[in-house]
């Protein structure tokens, strides 16, 4: 067994789309990024390395890449899943926190979660969401950024 750990921040700012776990979230501000900026899906794909051992998504997709310029980041996760298959591993379960302030995202919850599960081809009932705000505290409680915190065990 191998757990990995994956945590990720973006700035929120006006005109971008908010991308939490490959679901577009109707919000007014969304993440700033190289990529879509999805910072749920880019701490999976940290938590997925990092299990492997196998460094971090700025190693394996650089920011100063043309090529993932815009990339939606389920391509990374795509491309993520292909080297942790490659070393013979299978995800066991996932467990994830976004830390927003607004908007609330509960009623997104189950189509994060099933879209998660689609990608990384586990059950639903392994994929845990949870989602939190900072209290006001700090850039993400001042609505500035969007944090995600995510662990994983592979087989
Ligand atoms: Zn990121």
């Amino acid at each position: 067994m191998r757990i990995g750990l994956g945590y990720d921040i973006h700035r929120l700012v006006r005109g971008r789309t908010l991308y939490l776990g490959g679901i577009a979230v109707p919000w007014h501000k969304g993440e700033l990024g190289h990529s879509d900026g999805d910072v749920l899906l880019h701490a999976v794909i940290d938590a997925l390395l990092g299990a492997a051992a196998m460094g971090d998504i700025g190693a394996h997709f650089p920011s100063t890449d043309p090529r993932y310029k815009d990339m939606p980041s389920s391509e990374l996760l795509v491309k993520t899943l292909e080297i942790i298959r490659n070393l013979g591993y299978t995800i066991v379960n996932l467990d994830g926190t976004i830390i927003l302030e607004k908007p609330k995202l509960l009623s997104f919850v189950p189509e994060i979660r099933a879209n998660i599960a689609r990608m990384l081809g586990i059950d639903v009932s392994a994929v845990s969401i949870k989602c939190k705000t900072k209290e006001g505290l700090e850039s993400t409680g001042r609505e500035q950024a969007v944090e995600a915190h995510v662990a994983v065990l592979m087989d």
